[in-house]
This record gives structure tokens, sequence and C-alpha cells, in this order.
């Protein structure tokens, strides 16, 4: 049992920003009014910053990818983050080693991350690297956007189908929701093509993008799965590209579920560039920042950029072939028969440069004027950088002063070709804990996080932080302290203590069931036929929950 005294708690979900006590009990957060102190560790938060545990709503930390990254980058592990002692070995510059990848989440208060892109046939794979993680909770994203069956269903519009098929693809590969990347546009670029419009057709099924991303919806929405279809635009890197995230937004248009949004459009910022090519780039978040908050079945979030060191690593085979080819770079491809393709590509985001400077400021207009509650703070790590430096970008939104400071790095077109410098909004703590906590919770239907309420999961932080005292302008303090929390507690047990790792244990995969829901047989004979005509058997798709260190299955239906 754990007692945190007079913190000051920020839980925008249950209205809370006071001073309050907190008592953990059984690894959640209780209301028990008669507490014995003695029986208690008790953490003095007075004059402190209270909050629940972060949630990173898009980071590829497991999949194979990260391992191609890592044997692609050897330089990328000179960087030793701890050496073996009490907790295991952590390395890494921007792409981390498993351990790291717990290790760094917790310092900073983050308690959840979910890996966005797992190929079903690799599953069994992700599943080993999420077990390698230590301490934070985890889940999948299966990809469904090119796969062959999906085509078909759609083709022949058999939402229900459609729907099976998903149930059936979450169950065998324990995946937690469907992801949707450049749809339709891998497939055809097996044919030399891409697909750029929302009305390109995937070549041979006679389905267009727009038919595959609506009907990914309805089928999700059939199931009600806690999360909506989490989706990377079509175009992503390409100028003028905004245009196609707003038709893409749009194709929400009239279908609604009471919980949560029905389409959450992920790392926005490379899907929000205006103009005709390289030389007038700009921004063009300004229609979608519209649209978000007019629309309440759309999220986003933010795919921020940090100046430096990343690794480009995306299901978008595509695209990563087009950057391969624009930065001369090495690049790994991988074609996942059936169902994906993939790309790594190494990458350094140079202030000097002035798309890196513009693409830095998007992300942090869509961060400053979308509503924190339909909006997360991301980099799609590691694409626009390391996760671990979130607490800058937190920083960022909060101190117009640091933004100040860090556009005169940046190269003067951002000057001309982004709103940033006219928008002096300063975020609040509150709206960084709702991008960070009670957003992504609900954007996932992850009901027991993001907030502080009993029976929540008592992933609680602390930081040095007085919200009574909060001065923007002491930007080096603040990211300083969202750097490095005083405590982390997961699930009811300390794990960092003043920044350093105090405590190691496992966390949960979560994954979703929604077998009730739906009628397995009715895809038999389309399962039974399909596999006939490719080199992969049914059988070489599924993962038992045994083999997981941790399953936590979540029921629908
Ligand atoms: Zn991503």
């Amino acid at each position: 049992m754990i007692l945190v005294k007079n913190g000051h708690v920020i839980d925008p979900v249950n209205g809370i920003n006071e001073e309050m006590d907190l008592f953990i009990k059984n690894g959640r957060i209780s209301s028990e009014f008669k507490i014995n102190e003695k029986e208690c560790e008790v953490i003095d938060a007075k004059g402190k910053l209270v909050v629940a545990g972060a949630i990173d709503i898009h980071a590829h930390i497991a999949a194979r990818k990260i391992n191609s990254g890592r044997a692609m980058r050897p330089e990328e592990f000179r960087r030793v983050r701890q050496k073996t002692g009490k907790f295991r070995a952590a390395v890494g510059r921007t792409l981390l080693t498993a351990p790291a990848i717990g290790y760094e989440y917790v310092k900073m208060g983050y308690t959840t991350a979910i890996e966005p892109a797992t190929p079903s046939l690799y599953t069994l794979h992700t599943h080993e690297e999420l077990d390698s993680i230590p301490i934070i909770d985890k889940a999948a994203l299966p990809l469904f956007g090119n796969w062959h069956l999906v085509f078909k269903f759609i083709a022949e519009n058999d939402i229900e189908k459609l729907a099976s098929f998903i149930s059936w693809v979450l169950e065998k590969m324990k995946g937690y929701g469907v992801k949707v990347v450049n749809p339709g546009g891998v497939e055809a670029w097996m044919y030399g093509s891409n697909a750029h419009s929302i009305d390109d057709l995937v070549p041979y099924y006679d389905v267009s993008v727009r038919d595959i991303i609506t009907g990914l919806i309805k089928a999700n929405e059939m199931l009600d799965l806690p999360h909506s279809i989490h989706i990377h635009c079509n175009n992503l890197g390409e100028p003028g590209n905004y245009e196609t995230t707003v038709d893409t937004m749009k194709l929400a248009n009239g279908i609604r579920n009471n919980r949560r949004q029905v389409l959450h459009v992920t790392h926005v910022q490379f899907n929000a560039f205006s103009g005709s090519g390289w030389k007038d780039m700009g921004s063009g978040t300004e229609e979608i920042i519209k649209l978000v908050n007019k629309s309440d079945n759309i999220t986003i979030d933010m795919g921020q950029v940090i100046f430096g060191h990343a690794t480009t690593m995306t299901a978008d085979g595509p695209f990563q072939f087009d950057l391969h080819k624009l930065l001369k770079n090495k690049w790994i491809n991988l074609d996942v028969e059936l169902e994906t393709g993939t790309g790594v590509v190494p990458l350094i985001y140079r202030p000097s440069s002035p798309v890196h400077s513009v693409m830095w400021a998007i992300a942090l207009e869509l961060g400053l004027l979308v509503n924190p509650d339909k909006n997360v703070i991301s980099t799609d790590y590691p694409n626009g950088g390391p996760f671990d430096r979130y607490p800058y970008i937190m920083t960022l939104l909060l101190s117009r002063k640091y933004r100040e400071k860090e556009m005169e790095r940046a190269h003067k077109y951002l000057q001309r070709a982004a709103n940033l410098p006219s928008i002096d909004i300063e975020r609040t703590l509150e709206d960084i804990v709702k991008m960070t906590r009670s957003s992504p919770a609900r954007i996932l239907g992850m009901h027991n996080k993001g907030h502080l309420g009993e029976g929540a999961d008592a992933d609680v932080v602390v930081y040095d932080i007085n919200p009574a005292e909060f001065n923007p302008d002491k930007y080096r303090e603040i990211e300083k302290a969202l750097s490095s929390a005083l405590f982390t507690i997961k699930g009811g047990t300390v794990v960092v203590k003043n920044g350093k790792i105090a405590g190691d244990i496992w966390g949960r995969t979560m994954w979703v069931d929604a077998t009730l829901r739906t009628t397995a047989e009715i895809i038999e004979p389309d399962l039974e036929e399909y596999f006939n005509y490719y080199t992969v058997n049914r059988e070489n798709y599924g993962v038992e929950e045994r083999w997981m260190r941790r399953a936590e299955r979540i029921e629908v239906g």
C-alpha cells in the first residue's frame, strides 16, 4: 500500500486540479477513508505535481522493422544508458534496446506504449520483442490496409465478413486494434505504382482507397472495438498532401460511436504539408485543425520532429523508397506476402534545413491549436525522433519563450512558410496532462488508464513541478523536471525514484477478443480457398496466450 500525501493532483477526467492525497492498494487507486499511515509506504508530494502515468499512443518499439533498423545502424549503440547491475544493461542513442525502452519510458513518467504496426505473419516476433521490454504495459496494432483478404471482402461489399476477418486476425495475433498504412498504396507499389488520392484504385481488386477506409471504419464500428481504426494516410511526406489528409478525415462524416472517435489519424505532421514541391513546401495545418476541432469523431497525434538523429521506419514501402532516393541514404526494403511492405531509412533532422524546420513547426501548430481532448503528443518514434524527448515537446507547448528561442535556431524559411511564429498560445499543465494521459486513454478505450479515479490502474507519477508557482518562462527547469520523475509508480510498485530505476516488474500486453461479436464460420471458405494461392499457410499465423509473458485479454461483446 502506498500513500501519496498532499500532492497537487491534476486529473482532468475527474475534474481534479488541487492538493489531495492518493491511496494505492492492490495495484489500483482506492478511495478507502480509514488509512493507517503506518501500514503504508508514504510519499510526501507537498508542492509537487501528481498525475496518472502517461500513454504513448504510437511508437515503433517492437515488430520486425525496429530490429532491421538496429541491424542496419550499429552506430546507434555506442551510447550506454545504464550498465548491468541490479537492472539490465540499456544502450542506444535514438534506437534503443528493449530494456532501454522500458526504462526510459518510466523515467519520464510513461507507463503504457502502443506498437502501432505489426504484420500479422510476424506478430509472434512482435510479442517476443514486447515481452523483452520491462515495466510498461503494451499492445500491438496489426496492419490491415493492404491485406488481400481485406480487399476481397471490400470488393464484395461484405462488411460482416470484413468484421469477422478483423476479429480473426486480432484473436490469432493477440492484437489490440486496426492499423491502416497507406491503404491500397503499398499493394499498388508491388506493381510499380502507389495510391495518391482517395479515389485511386488497387490493381486487380477494383477497390478504391476510399472504399478501404470506409469499409474498415464500418467493420471496426460493427465490432465496437475499444479503439477506432488508426490510420497513416496516403501521400505521407509529399508537398501538398494536406488535401489528401482532409479528404481522408471527411470519410468519417456521419459515422458515430458514443464513447470515442471513429477515426484516429496518426503523426499528422507528416501529412500536413502545403505547396506543389519542395521549393514552396509549407504548413498545411489550417484546414486540418479546423476540421478536427469541429468534428467529434476524429482524433489525431502530432508526429513531432526533433532536430537530430532519427530512423524512419514504416509499413509504407513506397514512401521509404522515395525517401531513400531523396536523401541518397542507406535503405532496407521488406515485403510481407499478402499483407504489407516495410522500409527503413536513417535520417538527421537539421535546423539548417528549410523543410525540416517547417516540419518541426507544423507539429507544434497542431499541438497548440488542436483541442487537447482530441490530440496526443507523439514523435512517431523513431520516425520524427526519440520518445525520450517528449519532455522537450511538452515544454515547447507550455512556453512561448522556449519556442522563440528554438525558432532562432531553425531556418528562417520557417518565418514565411509556417504559421507558428504568429501563435502566442501557451498550453497549461492540464492541457499537457490531457495530451499525454486522458486523451490517449479515451482514444484507445483504456478505461482504467489516463486518470486517478477509484479503481484506475495505480500508474502514478510525481514531478518536481509546483503547479501553484508554475512559470512557463523557466523552461529549462520544466523540461528537466518532466524528463526525470521524482517517483513513477507502475501498477502499485515504485519503479522510479529521483529519475533513476528503482524497481523492475513486467507489464501486461493487452489484446482484444471480439470473437463473441462475430461468426467465424462465415469466412472459413474464404480462408480455406485463399491460402491455396500463397507460399504462406493458415498455420503460419497465430500466437497463443501461453506464449506471452503477461497477456491480458479484453473481451468485447
Ligand atoms: Zn508510425
